[in-house]
C-alpha cells in the first residue's frame, strides 16, 4: 500500500476549511497593508539557495531536496520563500518601481528534517516581504503585520520576541566575542554546540538543549555589541513598535536559522512554550542578499508563518474557522425519464448558484434517501414517473422528514428563496 511520503500529509475536505480561513485573513490584510501577490516556482536553481540561506546552515547541510533534472541542471526544491522572492525582484527590474516593494505569497516549503508535530518535510507557508528601504518604521509595519495576522484569526497568548543582530560591519566583533566567551565552555556544549562554535557561532545561542542553555543565557549579547548605526535604527524600531502599542520582549538568545539575516530579527511563539517546533512565524531584516545575489544594494525586511502549524494552534485553542456552506440539495429519481429530468433539474440548480448533487444509478429511494443523510444534504428533490407526468417535484426537508409537492417550473425559484 502506498502512504504520503513520511512528513507530508494529505489535507483532507473536512479540514480545508482551516485553510481557507487563513488564506482568506491573510491576503485581506496584505491588501490592507499594500502588499501584493506573487507567486514563483516550487524549484529553483540549487546555487541560490546555497548562496543565500548560506553553506553552513542546517538547511542547506542536511535538509533540502536537490537533484539534478534530466538535463543535469542543479535544482532545489523551495526550503524557503525569501530567496525566489529577491531573485524575482532582480529579474523583473522591480527597482524600477516606488520603493519599498510589498510583496506577499502563499507556498510550499520543502525541508527533509526529522518528522515530529508541528514539523514536517513539506509545509505551507505565508509571507510577506518588503524590499527597498532601510527605515526603521518598515521594520515596525512588518512586525506590525504579523502581529495582526495572529490578530484577526482569534489567536491569543503569544509572545513577540525581538532582538537585533547588527550587520556585516558590527557582526564580526560580536562574533569574536561570542567565540572567546564559547571557548572557555567548550566541554559542556553539546556535540551540535560544538561544530557551531566553529561554523555558526551565532547559531550557539538558539540551542534547545538544557545544558547549553545556561551557557547561552549569559553569554555576550548582540545587542551590547551593535555599532552606532545598527543601535539606533534598533532604538527606532523598539520606539515605532511601542508608539503602535505591539507588546515585544527583547530576547538576546533569538538569532534565526538563515545566514543572510541583518539587524531585526523577530518570532512569534505561542506563550510559555519556547522551542524550535513552536514558533508560529518570524522574520528579519536581509539588507545585503539582494546585493550578494548580483541586484543593486537593496534592504528589505520580511516574515513568514508556518500554516500548518496556525492550523494546529487553531485547534488547540479552539478556534473554529468558518462553517462550510451547508445549503445543498441532493435531487433523487425513479425511473428512466425521471432520471433524465434529475440532470437537467441538478443542472438549472447549479445555474442558479444553489449547490447540487444528483444522484446515480438505479437504486430504491430508500437508499437514494440514505444517501442524501449521509452527505448532511439539508433539502432533497424526489422525481419519480408521476411527478414527470404532472410536471411536478416533490421537496424533502432532510431534517423534519417533511415532503412538498412543487410545480417543477417553480422549484428552482423556491429554492433559492430558501437560500436567502
Ligand atoms: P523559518 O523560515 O524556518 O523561520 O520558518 C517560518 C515558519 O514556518 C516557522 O515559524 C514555522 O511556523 C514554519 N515551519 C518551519 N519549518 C517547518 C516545518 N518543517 N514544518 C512545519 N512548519 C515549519
Amino acid at each position: 500500500m502506498y502512504k504520503a511520503p513520511r512528513g507530508t500529509s494529505d489535507i483532507l475536505p473536512q479540514e480545508q476549511g482551516y485553510w481557507r480561513y487563513i488564506e482568506e485573513k491573510a491576503s485581506s490584510l496584505c491588501q490592507l497593508y499594500g502588499y501584493e501577490r506573487i507567486d514563483t516556482p516550487a524549484f529553483e536553481d540549487a546555487r541560490l539557495f546555497i548562496r543565500t540561506i548560506g553553506p553552513g546552515t542546517d538547511i542547506v547541510e542536511k535538509e533540502t531536496y536537490t537533484f539534478e533534472d534530466r538535463g543535469g541542471n542543479p535544482i532545489t526544491l523551495r526550503p524557503e520563500g525569501t530567496a525566489p522572492i529577491c531573485r524575482a525582484y532582480i529579474e523583473h527590474g522591480m527597482h524600477n518601481q516606488p520603493q519599498p516593494v510589498r510583496l506577499y505569497y502563499f507556498a510550499s516549503i520543502f525541508r527533509y528534517e526529522r518528522p515530529q508535530k508541528g514539523r514536517f518535510r513539506q509545509h505551507q507557508q505565508f509571507g510577506f516581504e518588503a524590499l527597498g528601504s532601510s527605515d526603521p518604521t518598515l521594520d515596525a509595519e512588518v512586525i506590525d503585520m504579523s502581529w495582526q495576522l495572529f490578530a484577526s484569526l482569534g489567536m491569543g497568548h503569544l509572545s513577540l520576541l525581538l532582538n537585533s543582530i547588527g550587520c556585516k560591519l558590527c557582526r564580526p566583533n560580536y562574533l569574536e566575542r561570542l567565540k572567546e566567551y564559547y571557548s572557555q565552555h567548550i566541554p559542556r556544549l553539546c556535540p551540535d554546540c560544538k561544530q557551531r562554535l566553529k561554523r555558526n557561532p551565532l547559531r550557539l545561542l538558539d540551542c534547545k538543549k538544557p545544558s547549553c542553555h545556561d551557557i547561552a543565557e549569559s553569554a555576550p549579547r548582540s545587542v551590547d555589541h551593535l555599532c552606532p548605526e545598527c543601535k539606533e535604527h534598533f532604538e527606532n524600531v523598539i520606539r515605532h513598535l511601542s508608539l503602535l502599542g505591539i507588546p515585544f520582549e527583547k530576547s538576546h538568545r533569538l538569532v534565526r536559522g538563515l545566514d543572510y539575516y541583518t539587524r531585526t530579527v523577530f518570532e512569534l511563539q505561542p506563550r510559555g512554550e519556547e522551542g524550535a517546533q513552536t514558533a508560529l512565524g518570524g522574520g528579519g531584516r536581509y539588507d545585503d542578499l539582494i546585493e550578494e545575489l548580483g541586484g543593486r544594494p537593496t534592504p528589505a525586511i520580511g516574515f513568514a508563518a508556518g500554516m500548518d502549524r496556525i492550523v494546529l494552534n487553531m485547534k488547540q485553542q479552539g478556534i473554529s474557522p468558518y462553517p462550510p456552506e451547508t445549503f445543498r440539495v441532493f435531487v433523487a429519481y425513479l425511473g428512466e425519464k425521471a432520471k433524465a429530468e434529475s440532470v437537467k433539474l441538478t443542472a438549472e440548480l447549479r445555474r442558479a448558484g444553489i449547490a447540487a448533487i444528483s444522484s446515480f444509478g438505479d437504486r430504491s429511494l430508500k437508499a437514494q434517501l440514505r444517501h442524501a443523510n449521509a452527505l448532511g444534504v439539508p433539502h432533497t428533490i424526489i422525481i419519480g414517473e408521476d411527478e414527470v407526468g404532472s410536471g411536478t417535484v416533490i421537496l424533502r426537508d432532510m431534517t423534519k422528514g417533511e415532503q412538498k409537492p412543487f410545480k417543477r417550473g417553480e422549484i428552482v425559484h423556491v429554492l433559492e428563496s430558501m437560500k436567502l
